[in-house]
């Protein structure tokens, strides 16, 4: 960061500006929302400026900027609209002490001015070191519809409100209370008119009082496969409001970077047969957390409710009286199978799809191994990496057609997706030899779409063409 934001106080201070042309009226228009005593030197001024001057909004002085022009004043603009001419006008006042900027010259300028949402007395500033003032514009944009207008207008009355609101705890219901004011009860009442908005937080007050009195809450949210985009929207939510966060070790850092800045971060990774906190800490730990009235998201990889103990977790949570609910994810398996332009099901081949663990708490999981090595069946294995040898010898013995496509698919939906596309008889040691690190389902009666053809192993088949094949 080579410019460093601040607000700087205008309040009675000089702002001079040497030009009379579109850039000089430009910057005014920003200017002019400060309360400093700008000053405008321009030999030829438009119209425009002229007319502010009139309304005592501006001191139009109609000459070229001299030396001891721009004495004392706090910031300088050079919007001469020439290069020489700017150069001159910049040395003066930057020998008079002022700030110097000069509009469309990022090297020579002192400070630049940031794009700017204003809701006075929230104001929002936008810089990109002059990288990208495209991006700044369309964030610029993207604000200025996120923010209600009326956000100025709540914040000055609001900032009267402060004291009343000390009656909350400091911490979160204190936060909840004012992000309902601002975003919630404040634009509903000011939608009928401002002098609603007192009443409004009179009443927003006693209620938020009354539900501090509640007790702490426990979202059990399902995080995805790994990529953010496929975070759900309430995931996101609930990470934005957490104060704890009791997160897995599969949940990538960038779905753990969404979490809310203050959030007491838990990691209680566990690893199939390496170290783990074992499942009794977890419980009490989201359990402690709830009790203290905090809001916590227990964070899970994938769909919360796939092999992911979640019931011994409500157990724990309900069986000590604190509040939860489930916030569904996108499970390995719907991530995996889009990644090789499959579908779980299909008319004609499969009605019904198998979740299967690869191993459960006493070691290999047993399955129904006669019906799934049946033609057409199709199984998700969640966990299978170590047990594959296990999983290919039980289907084998129960005479499964060899020739049966099997794909592992490991990191679905992150950057560094691989797909390892065999068939039973070579699943081991194709999987040992290929050495996947990563966490990978393995999908029985699958192959992927472009690799029917038996491609031994396909890099990140996303190409949007494939995903999009007609079935
Ligand atoms: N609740 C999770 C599953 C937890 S069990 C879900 O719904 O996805 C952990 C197993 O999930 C891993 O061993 C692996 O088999 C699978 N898995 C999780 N994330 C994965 C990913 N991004 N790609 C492939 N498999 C994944």
């Amino acid at each position: 960061m080579n410019h460093f934001p601040i607000f700087l106080n205008t309040a009675g201070r000089r702002i001079v500006l040497s030009g009379g042309g579109d850039a000089a009226l430009a910057k005014l228009r920003l200017l002019m929302k400060t309360t400093a005593h700008i000053t405008v030197f321009a030999p030829d001024a438009d119209d425009q400026i002229k007319t502010w001057a009139k309304d005592g909004k501006l001191r139009l002085i109609d000459r070229a900027i001299e030396p001891g022009d721009a004495m004392c004043a706090a910031l300088f603009y050079a919007a001469d609209e020439d290069a020489a001419e700017d150069k001159r006008t910049a040395a003066i006042a930057h020998a008079d002490g002022a700030l110097v900027n000069i509009v469309d010259n990022l090297a020579d300028s002192q400070f630049i001015t940031p794009a700017i949402v204003d809701r006075d007395p929230v104001t929002v500033a936008i810089g990109t070191e002059g990288a990208a003032p495209v991006l700044a514009r369309a964030i610029k944009a993207d604000l200025e519809e996120r923010l209600p207008t009326s956000l100025g207008t709540l914040a000055r009355i609001g900032k009267a409100f402060r004291k009343a609101a000390d009656a909350l705890p400091f911490g979160r219901p204190r936060r909840d209370f004012w992000r309902d004011y601002y975003f919630n009860a404040g634009p509903k009442a000011m939608s009928t008119g401002e002098e609603a908005v007192q009443p409004a937080l009179d009443d927003l007050l006693a209620d938020h009082l009354m539900k501090d009195a509640r007790k702490g809450h426990v979202a059990f949210v399902g995080a995805g496969p790994g990529d953010p985009e496929l975070l759900t929207l309430k995931a996101r939510k609930a990470l934005d409001e957490a104060d704890v966060v009791i997160y897995d070790r599969l949940i990538s850092k960038e779905i753990l970077e969404l979490a809310r800045r203050e959030a007491t971060m838990i990691d209680v990774g566990k690893e199939a047969f390496g170290p783990s906190t074992p499942q009794e800490t977890i419980n009490e730990l989201i359990v402690e957390h709830g009790l203290t009235g905090a809001q916590v998201v227990r964070l899970k990889s994938g769909d919360a409710t796939v092999f992911g103990r979640l019931d011994e977790e409500i157990e724990a949570v309900t069986a000590a009286g604190v509040d939860y609910h489930i916030v569904p994810g996108i499970t390995a398996a719907s991530a995996a199978v889009a990644s090789i332009g499959q579908s779980l099901t299909r008319r004609g081949r499969n009605s019904s799809v198998r979740f299967l663990t690869g191993h459960d708490t006493r070691g290999f999981a047993d399955h129904d191994w006669k019906a799934l090595a049946q033609p057409g069946e199709v199984a998700a294995i969640y966990m299978g990496k170590k047990s594959a040898r296990f999983i290919q010898g039980r289907l084998m013995m129960h005479g499964i057609d060899p020739e049966t496509p099997v794909t592992f698919v490991e990191n679905a939906s992150r950057a560094d997706q691989q797909v390892l596309s065999t068939t039973v008889a070579e699943m081991e040691p194709t999987l040992t030899e290929a050495g996947l690190g990563g966490p990978a389902l393995t999908f029985i009666g699958l192959a992927p779409r472009a690799a029917l053809a038996a491609i031994p192993e396909i890099p990140l088949p996303r190409a949007p063409e494939q995903m999009q094949e007609a079935q």
